[in-house]
C-alpha cells in the first residue's frame, strides 16, 4: 500500500501573502485539520495544523500575514517534512510516529504538491489494510472470514477454484526470490485480469490463490480454469525471457451448503490430483467425489 492509495488530493492551500482572517476561515468554513502553505511554483512551504490555531492568537501584536505567523511558529520550509506519492505508506506511519506529526505534505517527483496524508485517514484506511496482501494486492486468506456470510447468502451455484505455481520451489532456487516475487505478483494480476471484477481472487499461501467466481457452475469452473491456465502460461517476464510459469487448478461448484472449509478442501483435493497428473492442468471434483480421508490432506 502507498501514500498515495490513502492521501486525499483536495489540500487546502495559502499562500505566505494570504491573511491571517483567510487563514481562519479555511479551518472554520471547510472543518479542516490542516492547510498547506505553498509557494508560486505549488512546492509546499510549510503545514499549519488546528494545534497551531490557539497559539497563533497568544502572540502580541497578532501576526496579519501567513509569512509572519510562519515567523512567530519558527516553522519555514527547511523544518518541512514531505512525502513522496509513491512511498511506501508504512515508511510515512514510521516518519509521522517518529516526528509525532498528524498530516504529512504530499509531492510529485518536482516537488509540488499533490496531497495530503493525516492521521486520521490512514487510520480509516485500517480496516482495508488488514485484508490486503502487500506483495501482490490482492485480498489476503482473512478476508474470506469476511466472505463467508456472503457465500452463504448468495444464490445460485459458486465456483471455487484453488490454484497453486508449479515448481514455485525451483523458480526461487534457479533465480532468486526477488524474481519469484516478481513471478507471484504477475501471476496474481493475471489471475485478477481474465476474471469477471465482482469475483473473488485472494493469495490463499505462499504460492496458491483461491478465485471465486459467482453464478458459475462445474463446467464453467473447468471452462475458467482452462483460460487462466493458458494466461499464466503466456506470461512473459522481460528480464528473464526464457522463464516460462505455469499452474496447477483444482475446481469445484458450490451451491449454498453449509460448509464452505468442506468445499475449499475439496478444491484443494482436486487441486492435488491436478498436481498428480503431472501439472499445468485443471481438473474438478464433485462433493460425491471427495475423498474423506486424503493422505496429502489440506489440514483445514
Ligand atoms: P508444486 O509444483 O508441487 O506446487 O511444487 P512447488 O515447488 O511449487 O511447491 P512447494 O510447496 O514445495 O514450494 C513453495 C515455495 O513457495 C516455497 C516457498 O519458499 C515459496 N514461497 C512462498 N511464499 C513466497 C513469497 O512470498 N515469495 C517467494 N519468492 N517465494 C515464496
Ligand atoms: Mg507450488
Ligand atoms: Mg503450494
Amino acid at each position: 500500500m502507498l501514500v498515495k492509495d490513502v492521501m486525499i488530493d483536495d489540500v487546502f492551500k495559502v499562500d505566505p501573502e494570504s491573511s491571517l482572517l483567510e487563514l481562519v476561515s479555511c479551518f472554520i468554513d471547510k472543518e479542516i485539520g490542516s492547510v498547506v502553505v505553498v509557494d508560486q511554483q505549488q512546492e509546499p512551504i510549510q503545514i499549519i495544523t488546528l494545534r497551531d490555531l490557539p497559539k497563533i492568537f497568544l502572540f502580541a501584536p497578532t501576526p496579519s500575514n501567513v509569512e509572519e505567523i510562519l515567523q512567530t511558529l519558527g516553522k519555514d520550509k527547511k523544518s518541512l517534512i514531505t512525502v513522496k506519492v509513491g512511498m511506501p505508506l508504512i515508511e510515512a506511519i514510521n516518519l509521522m510516529a517518529r516526528f509525532n506529526i498528524s498530516h504529512l505534505p504530499v509531492v510529485d517527483d518536482n516537488s509540488k504538491l499533490v496531497g495530503l496524508l493525516s492521521l486520521k485517514d490512514i487510520i480509516k484506511s485500517v480496516p482495508n489494510m488488514m485484508y490486503i496482501d502487500h506483495l501482490t494486492g490482492l485480498n489476503n486468506r482473512l478476508y474470506l472470514d469476511l466472505l463467508i456470510p456472503k457465500l452463504k447468502r448468495t444464490k445460485g451455484p459458486i465456483g471455487f477454484i484453488m490454484a497453486d505455481i508449479d515448481n514455485f520451489k525451483n523458480i526461487n532456487d534457479l533465480y532468486g526470490h526477488l524474481v519469484g516475487d516478481e513471478v507471484l505478483k504477475a501471476v496474481a494480476q493475471t489471475l485478477r485480469k481474465n476474471v469477471k471484477m465482482s469475483d473473488e481472487v485472494i493469495r490463499y499461501g505462499g504460492e496458491e490463490f483461491l478465485i471465486i467466481l459467482y453464478r458459475c457452475d462445474l463446467d464453467k469452473v473447468k471452462m475458467v480454469g482452462e483460460r487462466l491456465r493458458q494466461r499464466v502460461m503466456e506470461i512473459n517476464f522481460e528480464t528473464n525471457p526464457n522463464l516460462k510459469v505455469t499452474i496447477s487448478l483444482g475446481g469445484c461448484e458450490y451451491r449454498g451448503e453449509k460448509n464452505i472449509m468442506e468445499y475449499i478442501s475439496l478444491a484443494d483435493q482436486a487441486l492435488y490430483q491436478a498436481k498428480q497428473l503431472g501439472k499445468n492442468r485443471v481438473e474438478v471434483l464433485r462433493l460425491e467425489e471427495k475423498q474423506e480421508f486424503c493422505e496429502i490432506g489440506p489440514i483445514l
